[in-house]
């Protein structure tokens, strides 16, 4: 029997990216095989995102389009993994009824079995139907996985599973304990269940070996890892230093910090440990207290500013980088400016923005969504102008600097290659040399854009010449 090829799409987060790749992991240690495209595949899975009403809209007319396949194809497992899967449950499989498994984040860790399973009902119904010569509505496994189940963490990852060559996510803890009231991810990936230590340093020991330098950490809220390991004294500061440790390792970043849990130990490992990245993601989702306080966040704009100035009194080099979000029910005008000075006065060097969405089964979803959509998409145009004009502030002091990227690899322009510095900022270069992905290189910066920067990049003898100037600039 020819192995069964699968084809795996990831909608949202970093995290959910990296679950895709502890599922592939999974499925091919059983004896599953990429698909070299959807079509070719006889297992079409989605790793779908719950964070947006936008987000389940794309997965909602996808499954719709597999459906029309399925017609013609009866034997087609489909799946649908992740936060879409733990949100609507059975409702989901009442939607698509040709849908086979819904597989929660939670029960990553016995996906393969789960697979085999629909694979199994799926040929059952696909011969029930033949020998019937139905053509009625193609009926899917109805496979349900969204308990408790094995957790992905159990997966013994593949290290050889990933995008890129040089560099790699690893998560280190699962879920949220936060109260935010517009937020579905404590509902979808339920509590905190931090990974040990050893396990960590042990899946990035392996990861180096396999050619990997830069490392980012993953968690919901990543500088709470820990606090549900009792007894073990887990910080995300003494994990920081452990790994740390790996001569192989060169840059170590971490993604997405709480202010609340911005503790003085972890501000000491960012500034002692020289291959922590130079940024800290750290949300502050509104400047006003109001807002803050009916979204549970935790903390004050006051306190959210004291924290920031503990880390560049310890740390000047680092950058801050943000989420807000604009509109949430019951923010006035007044609110939205306080967020609009907020943005100025840290002089974020990056910052996401999103206009408010109603998540159903969240606690705001009860609130009337009063703020009109032609104001959100206003505000939501003014934050990232502000945006743009900091962002460009910092690229035009930049030029005439040298740098050190990380190639990722071709940019979007021909005949250029593309990375980030420790300040995760973009930068582009001309060269089509491709043997330099995964390699860091000295880079002369000439032009700034928006997003980006533009530069040259120096040979050896000139990148000495110019060793002399600092590398990276301190903060415009
Ligand atoms: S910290 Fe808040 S916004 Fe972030 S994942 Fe947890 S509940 Fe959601």
């Amino acid at each position: 029997m020819p192995p069964r090829r699968y084809h795996l799409t990831s909608y949202g987060c970093q995290m959910n990216k990296l679950d895709s790749e502890l599922v592939e992991s999974k499925l091919r240690q059983r004896g599953y095989e990429a698909a070299a495209d959807e079509a070719s595949a006889s297992v079409v899975l989605l790793n779908t995102c719950s964070v947006r009403q936008h987000a389940e809209d794309r997965v909602w007319s996808k499954l719709g389009k597999l459906r029309q396949r399925k017609r013609s194809e009866p034997g087609l497992v489909v799946g649908v993994l992740g936060c879409m899967a733990q949100e609507h449950k059975r409702y989901l499989l009442s939607r698509m009824p040709h849908v086979d498994l819904v597989v929660g984040p939670s029960a990553f860790g016995d996906i393969d079995a789960t697979v085999d399973e629909a694979v199994a009902r799926n040929a059952q119904i696909a011969a029930t139907r033949e020998r019937a010569r139905t053509k009625h509505e193609v009926a899917g496994a109805g496979v349900l996985a969204v308990g408790q189940g094995v957790s992905g963490d159990a997966i013994r990852r593949d290290v050889r599973v990933r995008p890129h060559r040089s560099q790699a996510y690893v998560s280190v803890m699962r879920g949220c304990n936060m109260p935010c009231s517009y937020c579905i991810v404590p509902t979808t990936r339920g509590d905190e269940v931090s990974r040990p230590i050893a396990d960590l340093v042990d899946e990035a020991q392996r990861l180096c070996d396999d050619g990997v330098t830069e490392i980012t950490l993953l968690g919901q809220t990543v500088n709470a890892y820990g606090r549900d390991l009792t007894g073990q004294n887990a910080t995300l500061a003494r994990l920081l230093r452990a790994l740390h440790e790996i001569p192989a390792l060169r840059r170590l970043a971490f993604i997405t910090s709480h202010p609340n849990f911005l503790s003085p130990d972890l501000v000491d490992a960012l500034a002692e440990l020289p291959k922590v990245a130079r940024y800290l993601h750290l949300p502050a989702q509104s400047g006003s207290n109001a807002v803050l306080k009916a979204m549970r966040r935790g903390y004050t704009v006051e306190r959210y500013l004291a924290r920031v100035e503990q880390l560049l009194a310890r740390a000047p080099d680092f950058e801050l980088h943000s989420d807000f979000i604009v509109g949430y029910p019951g923010e006035s005008a007044s609110d939205f400016e306080a967020t609009a000075a907020l943005l100025r006065r840290v002089g974020f060097a990056q910052s996401y923005v999103f206009k408010y969405s109603p998540r159903p089964g969240t606690l705001a979803a009860e609130r009337d969504d009063d703020v009109p959509e032609a104001e959100k998409e206003r505000r939501n145009q003014v934050l990232l102008q502000i945006q743009e004009e900091l962002t460009l502030a910092r690229h035009q002091a930049l030029v005439g600097r040298t740098v050190e990227v990380l190639v990722e690899g071709p940019s979007k322009v021909a005949g250029r290659l593309s990375g980030r510095t420790v300040h995760h900022r973009l930068v582009h270069f001309a060269s089509d040399d491709l043997d330099l992905v995964g390699t860091y290189v000295p880079v002369r910066i000439r032009e700034a854009l928006g997003h980006s920067v533009v530069g040259e990049r120096l040979d050896a003898t000139a990148a000495e010449a110019s060793a002399h100037d600092p590398v990276e600039v301190q903060r415009a």
